[in-house]
């Protein structure tokens, strides 16, 4: 593993942003430029190994000169490590993502739900898409919908069934046309039955933002300045499944008394490398795979 910088910072030319680039020593192995004539300004992205001298060089620079800039510490895996991790957090890259959720006709059970923000609530319908976004999952194998339901085509389904994964379970997938028609897709929701318990404190680059103060248990968003590692204790992990959900859950959620209106927070899938495999051999961009980490302590 090795942990990169993130550095994207605005500028008026591509002659500015090469003159910062070159000052401060990087090249086109370590830096893209975006040049979006609309709005006058040419986004420079500048990746480099945390322990790289220029990243100092180039924050020193951007100071200097005043500017603000975005800045994203990630943790970079070997396949090795992918493969041979206890287990793996699917992050979704929004590669492929389509509308979809209670607002398209999502139903779920509330009764064990919290009452505030209704996390924890149990699906219990078909997964329902908007018709008119099918074309985000097109020429995509897997996807995700924008409240992170697990979307996979019916030969991943299949290859995903054939694993004997445990803690897998599959549902329907329909799209609401414009008249409001139900059509069925060749698609299926990926589904976890297990919910792990809580991540363990040491774990770093996730923060809260209007967490749910009757639960506490979603508003969690993943903040720039940390990389992101989960951690588990091992204690906890001993009921783990080949597919799991986390207990956290990312962002708020609103409940409206029109169900439909409401907005929920959505879990993480979490799988081990069995079935990291079948989306990987299937070329599947749809998520970066975050190896979770394992504590012996109680902390
Ligand atoms: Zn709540």
């Amino acid at each position: 593993m090795r942990t990169v910088v993130r550095i994207r910072f605005p500028e008026k030319s591509v002659s500015d942003a090469r003159a910062v680039l070159d000052s401060a020593g990087c090249g086109a192995d370590v830096a893209t430029m975006d040049d979006v004539a609309v709005l006058r300004r040419v986004f420079v992205e500048v990746t480099l190994d945390k322990a790289d001298p220029r990243v100092s060089v180039l924050f020193h620079l951007l100071k200097q000169q005043g500017k603000e800039w975005g800045e994203w510490h990630e943790d970079r895996y070997t396949e090795e490590e992918l493969d041979s991790a206890r287990l793996l957090l699917m992050n979704p890259t929004r590669s492929a993502e389509i509308n979809g959720g209670v607002h398209w006709g999502m139903t779920y059970d509330l009764s064990e739900a919290c009452p505030a923000c209704g996390t924890g609530a149990r699906q219990t319908s078909a997964a329902f898409v908007d018709g008119e976004d099918l074309g985000e999952l097109q020429e995509h194998r897997a996807g995700v919908t924008t409240f992170w339901h697990v979307l996979v085509d019916e030969g991943l389904a299949t290859d995903l069934e054939n694993t004997g994964a445990s803690g897998l379970s599959f549902r329907n997938v329909y799209a609401i046309m414009p008249d409001k028609r139900q059509v069925k897709l060749r698609w299926k929701q990926l589904c976890a039955d297990n919910t792990l318990p809580r991540m363990s404190p040491l774990t770093t680059g996730l923060g809260r933002q209007r967490a749910c103060e009757v639960c506490w248990r979603n508003g969690y968003v993943v903040t720039a300045k940390a990389p992101g590692r989960v951690v588990y204790r091992a204690s906890d992990l001993r009921g783990a499944l080949d597919v799991n959900q986390t207990w956290e859950n990312m962002w708020f959620a609103i409940l409206d008394p029109d169900f439909k209106e409401s907005v929920l927070s959505r879990p993480w899938t979490i799988v081990t490398p069995k079935v990291r495999r079948v989306f990987r051999d299937a070329g599947v961009t749809a998520f970066e795979w975050l190896p979770i980490r394992v504590v012996d302590t109680d902390e």
